[in-house]
């Protein structure tokens, strides 16, 4: 299957760092490849978000784009699909099998705001889509979008290179590392060059 890349519109230093942060956790961990972040050049928010990449794994590119109006033309003239979200457009559900189909042969670049989005973005898009008519946030977009195309990808994912792994548990967090010396206390893990630290609960 071909990727997925989120291309972040506007982010705006001194308001948005907490939401595009979000927006490329939310990205990463439900299947995308990697985010492009369009607005203020952010280093904290691109730093951030390979920091995690490195800790939890990958692979998934972290990009600023200067231009995103040559970005999308780019994108689209290597025959990406680019699909922007946005409460105006198509409700997911009728568009989600021509996604699925365009997404087994194409990349796809799909598009979220947080300001006014320009005209232009409706206009370049190949598909403006909805996730319900009402306002609210693009991290809630994106997550719904993100796991319906990818069929609970989030549920099944996992990444072969990470440094650190959860493993599930009712009661209190185990977290395994890829290191091989153990913490005090700690009990062994059965897989292969990792060893659980049990974090307790808080
Ligand atoms: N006022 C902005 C506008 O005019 O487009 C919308 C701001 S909204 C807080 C930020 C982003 O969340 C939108 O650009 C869109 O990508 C996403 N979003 C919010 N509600 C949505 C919905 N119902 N369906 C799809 N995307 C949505």
């Amino acid at each position: 299957m071909s990727g997925i890349t989120v291309l972040r519109l506007s982010h705006r230093i001194g308001r948005d760092e907490r939401v595009t942060t979000h927006v490329g956790l939310t990205a990463r961990a439900f299947g995308a490849k990697g985010i492009a972040i369009a607005g203020d050049y952010d280093p904290g928010v691109l730093e951030s978000l390979r920091r995690v990449t490195e800790v939890w794994g990958g692979p998934f590119e972290v990009q600023y784009v200067g231009d995103w109006r040559e970005y999308l033309r780019s994108a689209k003239s290597r025959g990406d699909l680019v699909v922007h979200l946005t409460m105006y457009g198509v409700p997911l559900p009728e568009v989600l099998e021509e996604l699925r189909r365009a997404l087994s042969e194409r990349n796809m670049v799909v598009v979220v705001g947080s300001s006014k989005v320009p005209r232009e973005v409706y206009e370049l898009a190949d598909l403006n889509v909805s996730i319900g008519n009402q306002p609210h946030s693009e991290v809630a977009a994106l997550a719904v979008f993100l796991d319906r195309l990818l069929d609970g990808l989030v549920f099944r994912i996992s990444f072969p290179d990470a440094r650190l792994r959860v493993v599930p548990h009712p009661r209190r967090k185990v977290v395994l590392r890829r290191r091989e010396e153990a913490l005090a206390g700690a009990e062994k893990d059965r897989s292969p060059g990792r060893e659980a630290l049990n974090v307790g609960n808080d």
